[in-house]
C-alpha cells in the first residue's frame, strides 16, 4: 500500500515539474540567448583595440601592484622559514613543504595549524593561560632568539596586513581612473574578469596565514571533544612578544636594554620619520597608499639591536632590495 502511495506521489511530482517547464521554457530560452550574447560581447570587448589601449596605458601601475602583492605574500611566509627549527613540531613541517607552491593552493593546506592532542585538563587550562601552554606544549623556548623571531614575524605580518589595505586602495584608484573608458555593462557584470584581463593578480585578503596552535581533546570513545585554538594574529603577536620578554626577564633577571618591536613602536618610528622612506625619500604625502616598513639599520642577524636609533622607516621597495642584498 505504502509503495503504491509513494509511486503516485512521485508521479504527481514528475508531472508537476513538466507542467512548470512547459510554462517557463520560453523564459529559459530567452535567458539562454541573452547569456550567449553577453558572453560573445564580453569576449569581443576584451580582444578589442580599445581595451588593449586602456590596458597599455596603465600597465606600469598594474605591475607595481603585482610586485607589492608578491612582496606581501613573501612577508606572510616569514615564520615558516626562519622559525621552523624552534617549533620542533611536525605540523609546521607540512606547512613549510608547501611553502614554495603557495599560490592557488587551498588555504588549509597552505597554513596547516599546529595541533596538540591532549587531556581535557590541559585543553581547558590552555584556555585560561594560552601563551604559557603554547610555549610548554609546542616547544617554544622563551629566549632572546625566539623573542626576536616573533618580533620579526610581527613586524612582517603587520606590514602584510597594512600592505593588503594599501594594495586594495591602489587597485580601486587605478580602476577608478579608467572608469569612464569602460562600457557600463562590463563594469557592472564583469568586474572580476575586467581585473583579470587588465593583468591584476588576485589579492589574498584572508588572514588564514596567521600561525595557529590548537589544543585538542577527544574522549576515548570519540563522543566528547574540546578544542582550544590560539591564533597568533596581530593582537596576539603583540601580546606574545611582551609575554616572552617578561618571561625572559623573569627567568634570567637580566632586564633587556632594548625596546620591543611591537605595532606601537612601528607606528612611533613612522611618525618620527615623518612617514617618509629614509632611503629614497618617497612619502605618504606623495603616495597615499605607499606601504612603509620598519627596518633595522644594522640587522638583528649582525648584532643590531631594536633600539630607536637602529630603526628606520623604509618604503617596501627599498626594504625589499635591502633584504635581497643582505641575503
Ligand atoms: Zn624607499
Amino acid at each position: 500500500m505504502e509503495l503504491i502511495v509513494s509511486i503516485i506521489m512521485i508521479g504527481i511530482m514528475i508531472w508537476f515539474v513538466f507542467y512548470l517547464l512547459s510554462i517557463i521554457w520560453p523564459l529559459l530560452l530567452a535567458l539562454a540567448i541573452a547569456f550567449v550574447a553577453w558572453k560573445i560581447y564580453e569576449l569581443f570587448y576584451y580582444k578589442s583595440a580599445k581595451f588593449t589601449e586602456i590596458k597599455e596605458r596603465i600597465v606600469t601601475y598594474i605591475n607595481e601592484c603585482n610586485d607589492l602583492n608578491e612582496h606581501i605574500e613573501s612577508l606572510k611566509n616569514t615564520d615558516l622559514i626562519s622559525n621552523k627549527a624552534d617549533y620542533g613540531n611536525a605540523s609546521y613541517h607540512d606547512a613549510s613543504k608547501l611553502n614554495y607552491k603557495r599560490k592557488h593552493l587551498k588555504e588549509e593546506q597552505k597554513y596547516a595549524p599546529n595541533v596538540h592532542h591532549c587531556s581535557r585538563t590541559v585543553c581547558s587550562n590552555a584556555q585560561n593561560k594560552p601563551f604559557e601552554y603554547v610555549c610548554k606544549y609546542f616547544g617554544i623556548k622563551a629566549d632572546e632568539k625566539t623573542l626576536s623571531n616573533f618580533e620579526s614575524i610581527l613586524n612582517n605580518f603587520d606590514a602584510a596586513e597594512e600592505g593588503k589595505e594599501h594594495l586594495q586602495a591602489e587597485k580601486e584608484k587605478i580602476l577608478h581612473s579608467i572608469e569612464n573608458d569602460v562600457p557600463f555593462l562590463i563594469k557592472k557584470f564583469s568586474k572580476k574578469k575586467l581585473e583579470q584581463h587588465l593583468g591584476f593578480e588576485e589579492v589574498d585578503m584572508s588572514t588564514a596565514y596567521f600561525p595557529k596552535y590548537v589544543f585538542e581533546y577527544v574522549s576515548s570513545g570519540g563522543n566528547a571533544s574540546m578544542n582550544c585554538d590560539v591564533v597568533m594574529d596581530i593582537e596576539n603577536l603583540n601580546k606574545f612578544v611582551v609575554f616572552l620578554s617578561e618571561k625572559i626577564k623573569f627567568n634570567k633577571s637580566v632586564a633587556g636594554q632594548r625596546a620591543l618591536m611591537t605595532s606601537k613602536l612601528r607606528q612611533h618610528i613612522k611618525e618620527r620619520d615623518n612617514f617618509t622612506c629614509k632611503q629614497c625619500g618617497a612619502s605618504v604625502e606623495q603616495e597615499p597608499h605607499l606601504l612603509l616598513e620598519i627596518d633595522h639599520i644594522i640587522p638583528v642577524s649582525k648584532g643590531g639591536l631594536t633600539t630607536e636609533d637602529n630603526l628606520q622607516t623604509l618604503c617596501w621597495r627599498c626594504n625589499r632590495s635591502k633584504g635581497a642584498k643582505i641575503q
